[in-house]
């Protein structure tokens, strides 16, 4: 197995942990001091991009040799001449050819277009713990930021005080919370999403969001993800908690209406409940059954009155990835997240995590396939995010190139999470009164924050773009964690546009699957991306031995 780099001399970052090749720990705390990468970006921002010392220290890569498969195996293109996808008002001039120049906006959607501006969306954020803490920061820097949050699955089955009357939700505060704080500060960028399950299917969700929200919801309805291929899970330390749980109609592990847990739970040698969702399609064999079941829930939401509906998969094997491709052509859906073994926020079970599924990168290079496959037959492609496991703008710019023109989005669960509780731990030691409502875990700032600044105007690179955008009143309102999601959205898209740039490429639709190449024959063949030394070459040959 490959060992990831914990630490960066050259940006001046550390993993707290054991590194992934996302660049995040293995395990990501909400009170982590410091500093990875992603961390340290949500306060500096684009400042990151580079290393540091600047004009006191030189620096060199230590990244040149890739060995196995996986998108550290992808590199990306660079021209020594050229430049396509200029805005109208730009020329071919050099003054115009700056990477600043570069539109990194994106959209998706059929009857409705969706648009976002920057190419990133979050994992499905539900009914796991963090989601609902740090929910303020994620959807107020979602919205600021214009890019599309998804509510996950079982907000509603868990909520307490959600009320169900013959199995469907009559009140659901939880879920309209998600809802509204990110309709909120939305400026006409970016998307609330809301997932159904089996569970969310039953307890009425999908009727409840059109009846009270309308088309400003996006309905996505969920095949699985990249983390487990079992349904989502939470896990509860309260009794009293697990019984309302199961009550609900949830799987709960341990039983907590047996005596015998009971018992054990009292003399505290049980101390958590899990709870689990069902399987999706357990009574169907085939998959037409699958596609005829897929195509009835599709009409019903358009029946409700849905206007846009997406489809979330995950790292399953290849018939199911060419099902949700083609099924979701069919269907004419707005956007189809393929999410691949090493993504997902990671409620799973750990050997769950680490070995089943297949891998991001191979599961994206065989949707770009199919994706080709239906072209060829005259059926137009779905909308793609991918997810699983990607960061940093090299991510993104790496999978946008891999599955164009199909690609519109990158999909990134653990990372834009960092921000939230980075924020709110921040928030917390600033303003103390603020500190259990922002679920903060901070007595003081740690030196690797107050070695920036006091005051949140110098600790956040972002503080004056978002008063710019929310304007100075509301800064009181805006949560710490969505201008440290600013700070870090900032980095992606400034390190995105100097990829653009130097790939000659201004607008993200001109990005194309020449823009990347591999760094090893492996990946090569497992991607379809020719090795680098073979782009171009018989070109170069001609330049050579042109007479
Ligand atoms: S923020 Fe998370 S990923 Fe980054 S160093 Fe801390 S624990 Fe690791």
């Amino acid at each position: 197995m490959i060992q990831w780099r914990k630490k960066n001399d050259a940006l001046g970052t550390v993993n707290r942990g054991d590194a992934c090749e996302s660049g995040l720990c293995t395990l990501c705390t909400t009170d982590c001091t410091g500093k990875c990468e992603t961390w340290l970006s949500c306060l500096k921002g684009r400042e990151v991009i580079y290393p540091r010392a600047y004009g006191e220290s030189t620096s060199g890569s230590s990244n040149v040799t890739s060995v196995g498969v996986g998108y550290h195996a992808l590199r990306v293109q660079g021209y020594a001449y050229g430049s396509t996808g200029l805005a109208e008002r730009l020329t071919k001039n050099a003054d115009d050819c700056v990477f600043p120049n570069t539109t990194i906006e994106t959209s998706f959607g059929n009857e409705i277009i969706t648009k976002c501006k920057v190419p990133i969306m979050t994992g499905a954020l539900g009914s796991t713990f963090i989601a609902a803490k740090y929910w303020e920061s994620f959807a107020s820097g979602a919205a600021i930021c214009g890019f599309p949050i998804v509510v996950g699955e079982n907000v509603v089955g868990i909520d307490k005080k959600s009320i169900l009357k013959n199995g469907k939700i009559i009140e659901a505060p939880e879920l309209d919370r998600r809802i509204e704080t990110f309709l909120r500060y939305y400026n006409g960028y970016g998307a609330i999403i809301v997932q159904l399950n089996v569970e969310d299917t039953r307890n009425g969700v999908a009727e409840y969001v059109i009846d009270k929200y309308g088309n400003d919801v996006i309905i996505e309805l969920k095949w699985g993800q990249g983390a487990k291929d079992i349904g989502g899970e939470i896990q509860v330390s309260s009794l009293e908690y697990a019984k309302f749980l199961k009550d609900r109609g949830y799987v709960v592990d341990p039983n907590p209406n047996d005596p015998e847990v009971q018992k054990a739970f009292e003399a505290r040698a049980i101390t958590h409940f899990a709870r689990h969702s069902r399987l999706g399609n357990t009574e169907l064999d085939t998959t037409d059954e699958v596609r005829e079941s897929f195509m009835t829930s599709v009409a019903y939401l358009r029946k409700l009155g849905y206007k846009r509906i997406s489809l979330k998969t995950g790292a399953y094997g290849m018939e199911e990835l060419a099902m949700a491709i083609r099924y979701a052509a069919d269907a004419k859906l707005d956007l189809l997240t393929i999410d691949g073994a090493g993504g997902g926020t990671g409620m799973s079970p750990w050997n769950m995590m680490e070995t089943w599924g297949v891998p991001s990168i191979v599961l994206h290079a065989k949707a770009y396939e199919y994706c080709k496959v239906l072209e060829s037959q005259g059926i137009n492609p779905p909308d793609i995010s991918f997810a699983g496991g990607f960061a940093r703008e090299d991510h993104i710019f790496k999978a946008l190139s891999l599955g164009a023109p199909y690609t519109k989005l990158v999909c990134m669960g653990r990372a834009p999470m960092i921000p939230g509780y980075l924020g709110s731990n921040i928030e917390g030691v600033i303003k103390p009164e603020r500190k259990a409502a922002v679920n903060g875990h901070w007595e003081k700032l740690p030196t690797t924050v107050s070695s920036l600044g006091k005051y949140p105007e110098e600790i956040f690179a972002g503080w004056e773009a978002v008063k710019k955008i929310v304007g100075a009143d509301e800064m009181k309102n805006i949560p710490f964690g969505a201008i440290a999601m600013y700070g870090y959205a900032d980095k992606l898209a400034c390190g995105l546009q100097q990829f653009m740039a130097g790939a000659r490429k201004f607008s993200l639709d001109t990005i194309s699957r020449n823009d990347i190449y591999s760094a090893n024959r492996e990946t090569e063949r497992e991607t379809g991306v020719p090795f680098m030394t073979d782009i171009a070459d018989k070109k170069a040959m001609s330049i050579l031995k042109k007479q």
